[in-house]
This record gives C-alpha cells, structure tokens and sequence, in this order.
C-alpha cells in the first residue's frame, strides 16, 4: 500500500499513529542532524521530519541526497509540531519518518513548483505537467471539473440527456473553416471536424429526443485571437417544441444555479436589451453593464456651430468618465494617443472638463459656450469632476471606438469587477450580415436560424433588416452563450440556402441530409450553445481561458509541449493520397 493517507488529511487528532504518505518532495530544509521536508500531493503538504535522534540512520542518509520533485514513500508517526503553523490545514503536525523509499527521483525542474514561480509562460506551458503541480494550475482544472458536473447535475435533473455526436463529419457552418481530416480508405475525400453538432443537435430533434446536451469539443480554423484556442468546448444544448422565451428561461436558470452553486452569487432576472439598443447604448453586442459612461448622441447639442469635424460627422458620440477632471493635461493626452492607435483608430478626441464650479472647460472652447457644453454634459449624464470624451464620424466606426475607450476607462478605473456578476440577454440580432470581401450578406449566427414570424418578405427588399430568433447571453462583457430558434420547415430552409448563395447542388450536397430529415416531421426547435472555456474563466474570476485549459495550444495555435502541428512522414502521406508539394505535378 502506498499510502494510508493523502497529504492534506492528517490533523492534531491523528497525533501518535502510525502513517504511510507518498507524494513529492517540496521543501527541504537540512540542518544536518535534522531534515525537515514538505511532502506534497493534489491534497495538500504534510511536513516531514527526519531526526538523527529518532530515524534510522540509513533514512537520515537517503533523506539528506533527495532533491527537488522527488517521488518517495515514507512510513512514521505522527506527532504534535512545535511550531505550529495555522496557515497549513496539516500545520498542527509532522511525520517523524521511521521508514524512507525513494519511488523515483527527478531532475531538477526548469521553473520552481510554487504559487509564485519563476516559470515563463513558453517554459510553463513545454513543462505542462509540471505546471498542473502547482497549486493555482491545479485549483483551476478542479474548478472547472465542479462547473461541468453542476452543469450536468442541473440539465440532467431538467430531463435533457447527454448524447455524444460525430468528431469525423462534414462541415458544418459557424462562421470559420473547417480542419479536416484526409480519409485514408477514400483517395481524395476528407471528413471535417466540426465546427459545432449543430447539424447533429438539430437531427436529435427530428429524432425526438426532446432535450439534449452535450459538452463537447468544436474546432475552428480562425485566425488566431488573443486568447482563443483553436480547440475549445461548448456546452451545447437543444429543445423541441420550444420558442425564444422557453430557452431563454430555461438557460438563465442553469446560469442563475451555476452563479449560486459555484460563486454564491444571486442574481435577479437577467435584464433583456435588443441588438439595436445594446448598439446604439454601448457601441457593442456584448456590453458590460456592470459600470454606467453610456453613449450619449451629441449631434443635436453639437452640430449647430462652426465646427467642422462635427458637423461633417454621421454621430457625435460621448461619455463621461466619473472623476475624469482629475486627469492631468498629460494624463488626457495619453488617452487621445490610446484613442488614436491603430488598433483603434479614431483621428482624434475632444474633451470637456466639468468642473467642481459647475463651470466648464473643453478642447474646442473657440466653438462652444458653457451653454452648449452643459448641454453635453447633461446628455452624456456628466457631474461636477467628470470628463467628457467625445469622438465623431461614421456611425459604426465611432461605437467601435467609444466602445474601446468605454472598456479600456473602465478597466482602469478598476470597475471591472472579477467578482461582481451582471448577466444580460441580448435578443434580436439580425439575421444577416454583410460581408465586405465576398460582397454578400452572410448569416449572422448561421443558416439554420429562423427569421422573426413575418419578416421573411423583407429578405426580398431589406435584407439588413431581417431580424432573427437569436439571442446572445452576456456576462461582464463577454458572449458567453448564443443561440436561435431554428428554421424547422424544408421550403423556407431551401430559400434561405438559396438567399446565402448556395446553388441548389450545393445545398443538397453539403445539407441534403437535413433538408430530408426535415421531411420527416421535424418538430420546431431551438437551442443555445455555451462557450465551457470563457464560462468557467469568468466565474474564476480570471481573464485567460488557458488558465482553466489542462493541455492549451499557444497564441499561435500550436501546442508546445508535444509540438504539434508537425510534419507527417512520407509514407504516411502516400497512405493518405496525399501530395503536399503541388509542383510535383
Ligand atoms: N451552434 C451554435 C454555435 O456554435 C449555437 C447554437 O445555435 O445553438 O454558436
């Protein structure tokens, strides 16, 4: 038996038995006549002590030539400590060690096992099992591993059933490409992986399964993100004979339970704002309502002077930063050049200072009189100590940009809460979206979601227009759910393949199987999908979603402690009918 107890169990009451621990070694303190050591496991770290006195003299040797990250196995008794630490669950006692086995020994690690380690991110992630040792690593998989069952334990007593679908299956459209995988038994043919189980959830409708999940991995080939992992796992979920308000219900209770079981939180009704609106307020499909600096519109307060970049502009958008009349002239002009990188984008900011007087003072005062800009200000909500930050143009582009400044203020304005939660529902969105490269509307969530009753005449005259049955789920800013009502009907399916530009071949091609199925009965349905990743980040509290990812791929979508992708040998890829040099030819 290797071990009788872990290392985080024994207590002060355990005092005189007899004990077995295995685990590694931690931190050796050696005084020569006596050995103290840090035995650790998953659970915790027991302290070790090997006296000259009490322990055999052979032990006491094996003890003073371990090193760092050692596997051992040690037999003794435990006893009262005398300096007691009550920081440690197990700092009442110590182990005086009777018996010593070294299980396997170890090089010395690259980067120190510790909380604090001296470990580069690039080193950390090579050295990834060594990573998971440290307690921050290994608390975030565990914390993950408690959502995923109180998400299962929640939609299981909802009578959803967890049903697996097909990694080797044919693209499935969400917006990214495809990876595919070459299938050595057909020459020339590649199964896709998918993207999502759209298709599939969508077939378990047909099928009448009623309510299903799944948590399960989808892989897009995008272009990597900051923080986006070319693999990464959905909660996935769908319902027949459903509508919008039966999924939105049900999933903001699954949402409302994991904030209670995981982080104590109770949170109300989830607040519900359009598409449209959560543009027009926040300049983003994703705001974080956690903090106020709402848009406020200043062309009618704005546009009545002689200034020209104004009243050349399609909005004239601002925000009132609380407190901002504290920043120095330095402090604004650093904010203007944030404003003005190209990552953002804007030519420039206008600014207006509401001082504690009442009065005011901008950076166009030559145009405007403390009238006008006590008009700004009671637009844009400003108080006394506020400052006015105001940016013009064309209308997408400016709420693009305030919306950058608004989260950018914010996060340094220490607003952004890790452990305050405001979930927000944001319906509406449209169907379809234009796509400047292809010069076509694209669907928005994807070709399988229904138009609003009633709006598929407009998809003839005002395609932009045409909202749908999709709906976004929210927290702090970040999409953490989307979904839609399905379209469930064969013929108004094939119109909106034939609207997104797929020849009929194609259609019948890429979703002939869907178009059948739906020949058959298909019951109306809906669903929604979960991102696992981000979800469980935010409730951790934390940004990165690697953080809560065991094995993560790098920013470059490479895994670096197995080195993939990597070339595959020749003969592998003559089994495969592959030729990778064209030129060959
Ligand atoms: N399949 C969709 C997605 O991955 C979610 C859904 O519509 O249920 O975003």
């Amino acid at each position: 038996m290797y071990r009788t107890h872990n290392n985080g169990e024994l207590r002060a009451s355990n005092i005189n038995q007899e004990v077995t621990l295995s685990g590694w070694t931690q931190k050796i303190r050696n005084k020569g006549f006596m050995i103290w050591l840090d035995l650790r496991d998953r659970y915790g770290l027991t302290q070790l002590i090997f006296d000259e006195e009490r322990s055999p003299k052979e032990v006491m040797q094996t003890a003073a030539n371990l090193g760092r990250e050692f596997v051992i196995q040690i037999k003794g008794t435990v006893i009262e400590r005398e300096s007691k630490n009550p920081a440690m669950p197990t700092g009442d006692i110590e182990i005086l060690v009777k018996e010593l086995i070294v299980l396997n020994e170890s090089l010395t690690p690259p980067f120190t096992i510790e909380d604090d380690t001296d470990g580069g991110e690039d080193l950390r992630m090579k050295y990834r099992y060594l990573d998971i040792r440290r307690n921050p690593v290994r608390e975030n998989l565990i914390f993950r591993h408690k959502v995923t069952m109180a998400v299962r334990n929640y939609l299981s007593a909802k009578d959803f059933v967890e049903i697996e679908t097909p990694y080797l299956i044919k693209s499935t459209p969400e917006g990214a490409r495809d990876f595919v995988v070459p299938s050595r038994m057909n020459a020339g043919q590649f199964y896709a992986l998918p993207q999502s189980p759209q298709t599939f959830k969508q077939l378990l409708m047909v099928g009448g399964m009623d309510k299903y999940f799944q948590i399960v991995k989808c892989f897009r080939d995008e272009d990597l993100r900051a923080d986006r992992q070319p693999e990464f796992t959905q909660i996935d979920c769908e319902m027949a004979f459903v509508e919008q308000e039966d999924i939105l219900q049900t999933f903001e209770g699954l949402t409302r339970h994991l904030l209670k079981e995981i982080n104590g939180v109770e949170v109300g009704e989830f607040p519900r704002m359009t598409y449209d609106e959560a543009m027009y307020r926040y300049g983003n499909d994703k705001p974080d309502i956690r903090f106020g600096m709402e848009f406020g519109y200043l062309n009618e307060v704005a546009q009545h002077k002689e200034f020209n970049v104004f009243n050349n502009a399609e909005v004239v958008i601002g925000i009132a930063i609380p407190g901002g009349n504290s920043y120095t002239r330095k402090e604004i002009d650093k904010l203007i050049d944030w404003v003005k990188r190209p990552q953002i984008g804007a030519l420039g900011m206008v600014y207006c200072r509401c001082n504690d007087d009442g009065s005011y003072k901008s950076s166009v005062d030559k145009f405007y009189d403390q009238e006008d800009l006590a008009r700004w200000s009671e637009v844009t909500g400003a108080k006394s100590g506020d400052l006015i930050c105001v940016l013009s143009g064309d209308t997408e582009k400016v709420r693009a940009q305030m919306s950058a400044l608004r989260m950018e203020v914010a996060e340094r304005l220490g607003l952004r809460k890790a452990d305050e939660f405001a979930p927000l529902w944001v319906v509406d969105f449209p169907l379809l979206e234009w796509d400047e490269d292809t010069e076509r509307f694209h669907a928005m969530h994807h070709p399988f979601t229904s138009p609003k009753p009633g709006q598929m005449e407009l998809l003839k005259t005002n395609p932009g227009d045409v909202k749908a049955n999709a709906y976004d789920l929210v927290l702090n800013g970040n999409e953490i759910g989307g979904g839609s009502i399905r379209i469930h009907d064969k013929d108004i399916q094939s119109k909106m393949f034939d609207y997104l530009g797929f020849t009929e071949e194609e259609a019948k091609a890429q979703f002939g199987f869907l178009m059948d199925a739906f020949q058959y009965g298909a019951p109306p349905h809906g669903g929604i999908a979960f991102g696992l990743d981000r979800l469980v980040s935010i409730l951790g509290g934390q940004e990165t979603i690697r953080d809560f990812i065991a094995f993560p791929k790098n920013n470059a979508g490479r895994d670096v402690m197995i080195d993939a992708p990597a070339p595959i040998d020749k003969e592998q890829l003559v089994e495969l009918n592959l030729k990778l040099d064209i030129s060959e030819e």
